[in-house]
């Protein structure tokens, strides 16, 4: 297990990062591999927003926390289609949308369900250094498709800029590109980059590790 820093420590990190925000970002609290306690401080602390990247594993925590009243999922990790019926219907936010199949997978799933996901395209930016994400000719028909599906609500995009890039090129380039298509939200910025996220209109930033320390490793 990791060390959670004390107790405290998480509610003063939320603090801190939260007194920095401006009206409309939102904290995305990203909680994989920690366990459902330190969850429970981030919710005790105000936290109402949580991203996980795995399916199984959030699976157990979000029945874990289904106490906690309010508690909105975002799932941010790489998803193979076999596994979108972890997801549904109960994670809201879905941030790694990046082919046409997984986008008619979660609509039939979602829809069945009678809920509807707000689905966030993942683009790829930084071309050959990055395996995921959508290659960005390819943005414009994935988002068509997927707002023609019951069950989705394309709300907008997000990235991940490769490790060692300077990342604000990355954050302006994906904003231009959600301004084309008329979309609302920026899903950017992560523990090391956040501030410069917000500075390029980021309207979800994504923080692991600054919030709840070192990620305890998952074997
Ligand atoms: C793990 C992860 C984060 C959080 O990263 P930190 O550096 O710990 O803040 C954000 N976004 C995605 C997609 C992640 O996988």
């Amino acid at each position: 297990m990791g060390d959670l820093g004390g107790p405290g420590i998480i509610a003063e990190r939320l603090a801190a990062v939260k007194a920095e925000l401006p009206a409309g970002v939102t904290l995305v609290a990203v909680s994989k591999t920690q366990p459902p306690e330190a969850i429970r401080e981030a919710y005790a602390a105000g936290q109402r927003h949580f991203g996980e990247n795995y399916a199984q594993e959030w699976r157990q925590k979000a029945d874990a926390l289904s106490d906690l009243a309010g508690l909105t999922w975002h799932f941010i990790g790489g998803l193979q289609t076999n596994k979108v019926k972890y997801l549904a219907p109960r994670a809201a936010w879905i941030h790694t949308l990046d082919r046409d199949e997984l986008a008619r997978e979660l609509g039939k799933r979602y829809a069945a369900a009678g809920v509807t996901a707000r689905v966030l395209v993942e683009v790829n930016l930084g071309g050959e250094a990055q395996k995921s994400g959508c290659a960005p000719d390819r943005v414009d028909g994935l988002v068509a498709l997927a707002r023609d599906l019951p069950g989705l609500e394309v709300a907008g995009l997000m990235c991940i800029p490769p490790p060692g890039d300077d990342p604000r090129p990355h954050f302006i380039r994906l904003r231009a590109l959600r301004d084309r298509l008329g979309l609302r939200e920026l899903s950017m910025g992560m523990s090391a980059d956040w501030r410069i996220a917000v500075e390029e209109g980021a309207t979800l930033i994504r923080i692991g590790t600054a919030l709840f320390g070192e990620r305890p490793s998952r074997d």
